[in-house]
């Protein structure tokens, strides 16, 4: 989608440091850590809102890159957190869906 920033970092039109990628989905790192480990999981297809998210199996798929992601970025032992904000209270500041994978160090408790 034009002028969507995440769709232009998995065309590979913005530069990002990408952890893991593979034909449906793109992990780069967050340009504004807020863990020591910090990345964003998108789908190559622009989906805008969670909300907007029918197909369970691109769903479940979408998860298994979180994981794998979070493998390469070395926290599968140690830990880590998925997060994805949706519409305004939870904060969504880029409409194009995406997971935040969090980890290495202890976070916080969620709230
Ligand atoms: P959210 O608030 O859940 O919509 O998260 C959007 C995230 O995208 C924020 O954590 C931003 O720091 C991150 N972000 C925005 N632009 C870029 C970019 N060009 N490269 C990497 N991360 C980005
Ligand atoms: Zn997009």
């Amino acid at each position: 989608m034009a002028d969507c920033i995440f769709c232009k970092i998995a065309a590979g039109e913005i530069p990002a440091k990408v952890v893991y990628e593979d034909d449906a989905f793109v992990a780069f790192e967050d340009i504004q850590k807020q863990a020591p480990v910090h990345v964003v999981v998108i789908p190559r297809q622009h989906i805008a809102r969670l909300t907007d998210l029918e197909d369970a199996v691109f769903a479940g798929k979408w998860l298994l890159a979180a994981n794998r992601a979070a493998g390469v970025a070395g926290v599968a032992e140690s830990g880590y957190r998925l997060v994805t904000n949706c519409n305004a209270d939870a904060g969504q500041e880029v409409f194009h869906i995406h997971m935040h994978v969090l980890g290495g160090h202890r976070l916080g408790r969620l709230g």
